[in-house]
């Protein structure tokens, strides 16, 4: 037996995928040049180094909708992004799209967000807001492309511009490749699916709240058409299970409907088309908006969530102008960056890779009398 190396996975991707999908042999390449490796792919070595990365750990500690130390089983930054990346990958590898580009973008999707979830982000914004701004997609490329500090040859990870470019949402004129796109809506699946998944659990609305849904009354109506005798938690969870692979299922027969239009079209193709070909039938997507007023209504909207992130945004605002009034504060390794960043920079980009905990804890070093500075 040989050991396979890169040139035969290369040479399967040749084969495999779909004309539209991104071939690693093919990669427009890194921005400071590197021997390719022996036996991993470009897009498999990009995300071997996103994992590797001290922003993708810091996930785990970072609010998706519920603070952290609301509760162990809530989704994190951490589980949401497995999440995405799971559904992203099945309709990747159906599609015969590249799984391993899909990957990259879906695990280095949220790396942006900084500490309470969106409050987060609000916070920053309005801080930054005479100063360049903040952003969680561009704070996301900012961190692979210059703030992960593991080499000394270049700052950043070095991704490919393929990788990088999944990453930069919204901010581009032309039309993400089909890898972005799915891992876009893979995203989507996942928070519509396990933010009502989390609802339900912490008991912000119930199953009966849910009856005038569409998309979880069909699938609870399925489950009792089918007499499946379950309990209360386990019928939750099927429901959920079966709202996910409805909307996959939906989102696979539509994008193959468009992929089929287009026989043998490239990935430059596929960008500078006017929409995006990866998508949900327009009854799915008028069921997921119902599904997402609800959940706009319902959680995110909920007092206690309301308490949860308004607080998380004083700590923000707090701790964000401690530093600006005595930037001494900072810590020396953090004061180095000064060297080339305006002050209100470096102290956006240390707030933000703060998790939850780190930012309370800080919180309590900068400002209560009796803790240990
Ligand atoms: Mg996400």
């Amino acid at each position: 037996m040989t050991l396979i190396t890169r040139a035969n996975i290369e040479e399967r991707e040749r084969q495999w995928l779909r004309p539209a999908a991104l071939r690693s042999g093919e990669s427009q390449g890194r921005r400071y040049t590197e021997k390719e490796h022996d036996y991993r792919t470009a897009f498999q070595r990009d995300r071997d180094r996103i994992i590797h990365s001290t922003a993708f750990r810091r996930l785990e500690y970072k609010t998706q909708v519920f603070v952290n130390h609301e509760g162990d089983h809530y989704r994190t930054r951490l589980t949401h992004t497995l999440e995405t990346n799971q559904i992203a990958r099945t309709i990747g590898r159906v599609l015969r799209l590249n799984e391993d580009l899909i990957e990259c973008i879906a695990l280095a999707h949220d790396l942006g967000h900084g500490p309470f979830g969106h409050a987060g982000q609000d916070a920053l914004q309005v801080l930054m807001k005479q100063y360049g701004g903040f952003e969680h997609n561009q704070q996301c490329l900012r961190i692979v492309e210059l703030l992960e500090d593991n080499y000394s040859t270049f700052p950043g990870l070095n991704l490919t511009a393929e990788v990088r470019d999944g990453l930069r949402k919204h901010q581009k004129k032309a039309v993400p490749s089909l890898e972005a796109q799915v891992v876009d809506l893979a995203d989507e699946i996942a928070y519509d699916s396990h933010d009502l998944d989390d609802g339900l659990r912490a008991g912000y609305f119930h199953e009966k709240d849910l009856d005038n849904l569409k998309l979880w009354k069909k699938n609870k109506d399925y489950l009792r058409r089918h007499k499946v005798n379950i309990q209360e938690t386990h019928g939750r969870k099927a429901a959920i299970r079966l709202i996910i692979n409805q909307q996959v299922n939906d989102l696979l027969k539509m994008t193959e409907r468009q992929l089929a239009r287009f026989k043998n079209v490239k990935p430059s193709v596929v960008r500078a088309k006017a929409e995006e070909m990866v998508r949900f039938s327009p009854q799915m997507k008028r069921d997921k908006a119902e599904l997402k007023r609800f959940l706009h209504r319902e959680l995110y909207h909920h007092y206690r969530v309301v308490r949860m992130t308004d607080k998380g945004k004083r700590f923000i605002e707090n701790i964000f102008r401690a530093y600006l009034k005595e930037p001494m504060q900072l810590p020396p390794g953090i004061r180095l960056r000064l060297k080339t960043d305006p002050l209100e920079r470096v102290i956006c980009d240390y707030v933000a890779g703060m998790t939850d905990r780190f930012a309370l804890d800080e919180y309590k070093r900068l400002f209560e009398p009796y803790e240990r500075v």
